[in-house]
């Protein structure tokens, strides 16, 4: 803000506020990147001007998490005014009205950030020397256009930063019964792949040292563009071109998982070794009613493909608890396939009813039974995390230093320093655990012969 002499309007403060999961952090902060500064600044939210608050609907907690914020936001500032955007917006026409003349504007899952930046932008513009924001409650333009470059402009400034994100993909049509996020966000739309890999070289370029591909459903990249390229294929070439530095693959449904896959992973050393796949149920009747398209067998076939081929490797899963036709049999077998499959950790989610869902228009809901057994879920998956975190001991590993204490190896892992590092530097390291770390997994401390210094957080 200059010399701190320049009324409000003469640069509109903004604050963005991001609930839910990846693909809606790089939507924020492709937003934030495109905001031009003359016009906006990007700021805290004591004094912001216009506050956006990037939605989620996934679950009843996230939706009602959205509406909290935002509320106690306007309550902060009597003058601040509301951008919504993300999928609570989308898949619910009433979010917004509730907010009455406190919205500036609405753009959905399915918009553009890049355009979103740019609605602001012209708002800034046209509202400069005003002393109080007016209430346009326009509405910004959907794109839904299959491969849209709108939809994907360009990169977020990654500056300082060494993990980022790219959104290569947005959108699903898989209507899981339980899942609102189709009506969020819209049909599958991909990045096109020559837009990918400048995008992978800018990053490079901003000083990123791991890139999180991340999307709605990132498996089906590629098969609403010419030619149908595949993610295998896209993997490869983005981790050749942006090593030194390395890629990690954000969750992948198992459908899309295949051999090609595996064996990119496998054969290129600048993507980690980490596959997210979720599961969701083990138990084969329930799956069918989720409308996923697998069955539990076929789910733990590629867990098992994937760490027989890539040693080490840590698969994580995503587990519904409390779906309305699971019933105590049914959540048995899911800890029976989870416990079988040894995966590095497990998310575990009460089921919560969605509005407009086929779940919800069929069934009901028991939150206290789900509470219950996402804690016994949670307990399995903390007893398989220590166990992975135990094989990995004594393992080498590739560290990602991303404070001067504290880094992330490729397996997924946290990691502190007992020497101070250099963030930024991607570093082969042997792990160990030490013995005044309260855990009692790091109960030991050894001493090794090479720095730097380890122990497993
Ligand atoms: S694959 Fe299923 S759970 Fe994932 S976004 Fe699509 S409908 Fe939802």
């Amino acid at each position: 803000m200059g010399d701190g002499k320049e009324t409000v309007m003469d640069k509109i403060k903004v604050y963005v506020h991001t609930v839910g999961c990846r693909a809606n952090q790089a939507d924020s902060s492709v937003l934030e990147a495109h905001l031009d500064p003359a016009l906006a600044t990007i700021g805290g939210e004591d004094d912001a001007d216009v506050f956006v608050v990037n939605t989620c609907c996934v679950t009843t907690e996230a939706e009602r998490d959205c509406k909290k914020t935002a509320r106690r936001l306007l309550r902060q500032n009597p003058n601040g005014k509301l951008l919504f955007t993300g999928c609570a917006v989308s898949a619910f026409s009433e979010f917004a009205k509730a907010f009455d003349d406190r919205v500036l504007s609405v753009g959905g899952g399915a918009t553009s950030p890049v355009e979103l930046a740019g609605w602001l932008n012209r708002f800034a513009k046209e509202n400069s020397n005003t002393e109080v924001l007016p209430s346009t409650k326009s509405r910004v333009y959907d794109y839904f256009a299959s491969g849209d470059a709108a939809v994907f402009q360009s990169v977020a400034n990654v500056q300082g930063r060494t993990r980022a994100l790219l959104k290569i993909q947005n959108g699903c049509t898989h209507n899981c019964s339980y899942c609102i996020v189709p009506k969020a966000r819209g049909p599958e739309q991909s990045m096109p792949k020559e837009m990918v890999l400048r995008q992978v070289t800018a990053m490079k370029e901003s000083g990123a040292r791991e890139l999180v591909f991340t999307g709605v459903q990132i498996g089906v990249w590629g098969k609403d563009l010419p030619g149908q390229p595949s993610i295998a294929n896209l993997l490869d070439e983005a981790a050749t071109l942006f090593a030194p530095g390395r890629i990690r693959l954000s969750s992948i449904e198992p459908w899309s998982v295949d051999e090609a896959l595996i064996d990119v992973m496998a054969a290129n050393g600048r993507i980690c070794r980490h596959l997210h796949m979720p599961l969701q149920a083990g138990d084969d009747r329930v799956l069918d009613d989720m409308c996923r398209g697998y069955t539990a067998t076929e789910w733990l076939q590629k867990v098992q493909m994937a760490k027989a081929k890539i040693p080490q490797i840590a698969v994580g899963t995503d587990v519904i608890c409390g779906f309305p036709t699971e019933d105590d049999g049914a959540f048995e077998n899911t800890l029976k396939v989870i416990e079988i499959s040894k995966v590095a950790y497990v998310h575990g989610f009460s089921y919560s009813r969605r509005p407009g869902t086929i779940a919800a228009k069929t069934w009901g809901e028991n939150r206290t039974i789900a509470k219950e057994r996402v804690r016994r879920l949670r307990l399995l998956g903390d007893t398989l995390h220590d166990a992975y975190r135990a094989s990995m001991v004594g393992n080498t590993c590739e560290v990602l230093v991303e404070e001067a204490r504290r880094g992330i190896t490729d397996t997924f892992l946290q990691v502190s320093f007992q020497q101070a590092m250099t963030p930024g530097d991607l570093v082969d390291v042997e792990l160990y655990r030490r013995v005044d770390a309260p855990d009692s997994l790091c109960a030991k401390a050894i001493q090794y012969d090479k720095s730097p210094f380890l122990e497993r957080i």
